[in-house]
């Protein structure tokens, strides 16, 4: 299973950053179970509606559909934090790819006998593995109706990773410390010993 870097501190933004992989080109998401390993990992989906999804997308083209419904989406979350960050509206494709995936969530409830007693269920109008996505969605579209959203772009050079920032200082500046923080560290002593000389 790929590891996935939890540094994005927020759903969308962790979705996002599956964009670098630091083994290989291509990101973290590669094929559909890397999807459905991402949603479980990172506590979108419960470990049962995860094995339910694993079963679906051993099937070729619902795997493929389900690989590209989630491409498309990380490519619509991506440009609204971008949006956000730079306080600019949303665009439309990425609107509507967001509102697709939302929809996608239309149910009612239902009553139903459970261990002796009742309880209410949520059922899905339609059956279609984007379903598993709607956390996601449903994250990014709070995200972008929340005035000034504490997400930021890493300060790092060349780095496109994102997070959410929580902290009291509100401060934070780099995804990890240890990856671009020590690297702008680095970076500005050389700068200062070519300075020197
Ligand atoms: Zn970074």
């Amino acid at each position: 299973m790929e590891p996935f870097a939890r540094i994005g501190n927020n759903l969308s933004a962790d979705f996002v950053n599956t964009v670098v992989s630091f083994d290989h080109d291509g990101g973290t998401l590669r094929s559909a179970n890397d999807v459905v390993d991402f949603l479980a990992t990172t506590g979108a989906i419960a470990a049962a509606e995860a094995e339910r999804l694993r079963i679906r997308v051993t099937d070729a083209v619902a795997a493929e559909r389900f690989l590209a419904t989630a491409l498309e989406l990380r490519t619509a979350v991506r440009a609204a934090l971008t949006a956000i960050e730079r306080h600019e509206p949303l665009g439309n494709d990425p609107l509507a790819s967001i509102n697709a995936i939302l929809a996608a969530d239309a149910g009612f409830e239902q009553l139903a006998p459970h261990g002796g007693g009742y309880h209410v269920e949520r059922r899905h109008m339609l059956d279609d593995p984007a379903i598993a996505l709607v956390p996601i969605a449903r994250d990014i579209a709070r995200l972008i109706a929340t005035p000034n959203a504490p997400v930021r772009q890493c300060a790092g050079e060349d780095c496109v990773r994102h997070f959410y920032d929580d902290s009291r200082t509100g401060r934070r500046r780099w995804c990890e410390m240890a990856i671009c923080g020590n690297r702008a560290k680095v970076s500005a002593f050389v700068k200062r010993q070519r300075a020197g000389r």
